[in-house]
């Protein structure tokens, strides 16, 4: 151990993106990027950004994003907080209105970045199972707690939650903040934003990085009451106040702004989750119901680490959980028809 690491340094478990191989041929379905690009008009603002500005500081409180935001989601701009990407507006939250005396309430089954957050803001966490069919039951949260935090649609199940439940959530803990992580929920999910103006408790955490396309980029946002939005604030300028780089915010604009080639791109990877569902369906996978740009499969009488090195054989990376519950399962990211037809034939050889 290296004698200048802080305590802090030394105990974190940090979380372990999956990896960006960058390898000819390689068929990458393993950290749910789009298989299409982003809007060209997102990527001429980006372009057109990148001028003798850049040697301004960018707009600290990213005004003209929020205001995009806010027009786009019929909210005001004192309910939008944005950040660099959807974990930094994730580890703001942890820190902002997750730490209570009593524990953080999340799914056994959730999003592995969560618990990273945790330890490094001092929450304690209880964690609730999912059924056995893998679903969140909205009534196993009520009890003692200091807050709550979901992905809705689930990750990495890919299974949504009604909003009728998402409501039943955040009344039976009105007194509490409840953060729900919308990161997939434009590819088939029913999004919280209705429930906001009347819930001062519900935060909704949202990214560029899937449905945009923009991964890249490093764009997410946050939207709720006032209240919870100064919140985020005070870390936000306690930790870095320029966490959006002038293109950065340009691009995101741009991309809201195109709301055409927004939905025809949610539309064509909806349609590539059938096939490819479909698809796995026939190899005898049992598939979770998806509403997200992956699916969550697993292929009874092969072990996923198996399936997982079989495919990695082929030039074909998906994810892999090794944790008790999700170890049989694969995470496949949707990818464009040429790529599943390859995944799918993968998989035919492996499984026979
Ligand atoms: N939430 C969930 C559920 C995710 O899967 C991801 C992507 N790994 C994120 C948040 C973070 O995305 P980003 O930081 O790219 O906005």
């Amino acid at each position: 151990m290296n004698p200048y690491w802080s305590a802090l340094a030394r105990e974190l478990h940090p979380y372990v993106p999956g990896e960006q191989p960058r390898l000819p041929d390689l068929i990458k379905l393993n950290t749910n990027e789009s298989p299409y690009g982003p809007s060209p008009k997102a990527l001429a603002a980006i372009r057109a950004a990148a001028n003798d500005d850049l040697r301004l500081y960018p707009d600290p409180d990213a005004t003209k994003l929020r205001a995009t935001l806010a027009a786009y989601h019929c909210v005001a701009v004192e309910n939008v907080f944005v950040g660099n990407g959807s974990d930094e507006v994730l580890a703001h939250t942890f820190a902002a209105l997750l730490r209570h005396e009593r524990p953080l309430l999340y799914p056994d089954v959730t999003y592995s970045f969560y618990p990273v957050y945790a330890q490094l803001t001092g929450v304690t966490v209880e964690t609730v199972p999912l059924n056995a069919a893998m679903r969140i039951q909205v009534e196993d949260y009520r009890r003692p707690c200091g807050a709550v935090i979901l992905a809705n649609p689930n990750a990495p199940t890919g299974i949504p939650l009604l909003l009728a439940e998402i409501t039943k959530l955040v009344e039976m803990h009105a007194d509490k903040p409840v953060v729900i992580d919308e990161a997939y929920v434009d590819f088939g999910g029913e999004t919280a934003i209705p429930l906001i103006a009347a819930h001062p408790n519900l935060l909704i955490v949202r990214t560029f990085s899937k449905s945009r396309a923009l991964a890249g980029l490093r764009v997410g946002y946050a939207l709720g009451d006032a209240g919870l939005i100064q919140a985020l604030e005070r870390v936000k300028d306690s930790f870095n106040s320029y966490p959006l780089d002038a293109p950065a915010q340009a691009g995101a604009i741009a991309s809201v702004e195109d709301e055409a080639y927004f939905q025809a791109r949610l539309k064509d990877v909806i349609a590539q989750r059938e096939a490819t569902t479909e698809g796995l369906l026939k190899l005898g996978f049992e598939v979770l119901p998806s509403s997200t740009s992956f699916v969550f499969a697993r292929r009874p009488g092969f072990a996923g680490a198996d399936l997982a090195a079989g495919l990695r054989d082929r030039a074909i990376i998906i994810r892999h959980f090794n944790k008790p519950r999700t170890a049989d399962y694969l995470r496949i990211t949707i990818g464009t028809p040429t790529q599943t037809e390859r995944l799918l034939t993968a998989l035919g050889e492996i499984v026979g």
